[in-house]
């Protein structure tokens, strides 16, 4: 536009500024470095520096470059809305003083000849900068605005920050709930489970006709009360074993062969396939060997991945296992040839009790808890688990497992 400026001097406020940037940023790199978390006086610190920082660099830009005849100076109301958006409202009201005050400065000491005028030749009229009207209106309004945009935005910020308290806080209460719950369905389970168990014993010596004869009438039904004492059982063991993990939190991790683990897991559905004439098939990397876990929990996980493809594949199916290894990690997966999962219920079968309507029409039985189970363990693993459904039928569950889980 043809305005004259000073132009070396605003390269070497520039350069200053560059580098103080740097700084700052490898501090607070430094601050952060390994996961460490610096303190919020630490961090606050740091942003008071900067926004001081950066109201005296763009002070001293207005004055090489027309004072208060350089339009830029409405800049200071970013800083003005970073400041309380980041700092406390008494610490914001100071940066607009200090803005204030570094303005007010540059202004008045160039009006006065103290400090040079640097006037923007072919851009605002002469001579403004010596008019003590227009200088005492305009620091008047720039006044007004950096306190009013200070006041604005602390009120805004002061309620968003009170909502987002009021959310952490609910969350606590929710989780000190959730833990109530587990221990109360934990004791619960945990009772329900020793009856069963008695239960169970009783009646298989009955079943047995130790203690006499049974008529077959009297036979139909003792087996079929053991055929749901057992279905019973089976329910209140995996929900025991959901909500000890969800309060325990804690696994005993041990270097494992992961290959005896899918060998064992393959063993314990064996039988069913051969039930339901299902080829069962496993195929795994030659260079998959230990990894670090907890060896039970995963071969459980194994185990109801390889059950359930079992359950939801028609007689005649295939279930193939794979084990891949993907360098620092493995990747395992059950592909089925069954009945698949409907999409919209990809996310909703890792939940508690879920269980979709195809499985629900073909299975009356299970528990909705085989998968939940498995994604707590694959993810307290530092894993990952999802379901995807195969191009010519059936569906995949793959999880992803750490080598070494820290
Ligand atoms: P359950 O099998 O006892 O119902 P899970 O938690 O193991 O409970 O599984 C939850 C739901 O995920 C099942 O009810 C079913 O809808 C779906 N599902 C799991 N595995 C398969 C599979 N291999 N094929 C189709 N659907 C499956």
């Amino acid at each position: 536009m043809g305005v004259s400026l000073p132009v070396s001097a605003l390269y070497i406020i520039t350069g200053a500024l560059l580098i103080y940037n740097f700084i700052l940023y490898d501090l607070l790199r430094y601050c952060t470095w390994e996961d460490r978390e610096p303190s919020p006086r630490t961090i606050g610190r740091i942003v008071t520096f900067q926004i001081s920082a950066d109201l005296f660099i763009l002070a001293t830009i207005l004055h090489f470059s027309g004072g208060i005849e350089n339009p830029f100076v409405f800049f200071f109301v970013f800083h003005m809305i970073l400041a309380s958006i980041l700092r406390s409202t008494l610490q914001s009201y100071l940066q607009a003083t200090l803005g204030v005050f570094l303005f007010g400065a540059v202004v008045v000491l160039e009006s006065r000849g103290v400090i040079a005028h640097y006037e923007l030749t072919n851009f605002a009229g002469h001579g403004l900068y010596k008019d003590a009207t227009f200088i005492f209106g305009f620091l008047f309004v720039f006044t007004i605005t950096l306190y009013l945009v200070v006041y604005m935005t602390t009120s805004i910020s002061e309620q968003l920050r009170k909502q987002q308290d009021g959310y952490e806080r609910a969350n606590i209460l929710l989780k000190e709930k959730d833990h109530v719950k587990n221990e109360y369905v934990l004791r619960l389970t945990h009772d329900i489970k020793g009856h069963l168990a008695a239960i169970e014993s009783l009646m298989n010596i009955v079943d047995d006709e130790i203690t006499g004869p049974l008529n077959p009438k009297q036979k139909d039904l003792v087996e079929r009360a053991y055929r749901r004492t057992t279905k019973c059982m089976a329910f209140v063991t995996a929900l025991l074993k959901l909500t000890r993990m969800k309060l325990t939190g804690q696994l005993e991790m041990s270097n494992f062969s992961l290959k005896n683990c899918v060998f064992d897991a393959i063993a314990a559905v064996q039988s069913r396939a051969k039930d339901k004439v299902i080829g069962l098939s496993c195929e795994i990397d030659p260079s998959v060997d230990e990894v670090h876990g907890e060896s039970v929990l995963i071969e459980e996980t194994l185990t109801n991945l390889l059950f359930n493809a079992v359950k939801y594949t028609p007689q005649g199916g295939k279930v193939r296992l794979t084990v891949r290894d993907h360098g620092e990690s493995i990747v395992v997966q059950v592909i089925d040839t069954g009945i698949g999962v409907p999409e919209a219920d990809f996310a909703r079968i890792f939940e508690e009790f879920y269980r979709a309507d195809n499985a629900r029409a073909v299975e009356r039985d299970g528990t909705g808890l085989g998968l939940s189970f498995a994604k707590q363990v694959v993810e307290r693993h530092g894993g990952r688990i999802w379901v995807e459904n195969n191009p010519d039928g059936g569906s995949t569950f793959s999880f992803i497992l750490p080598k070494t889980t820290a």
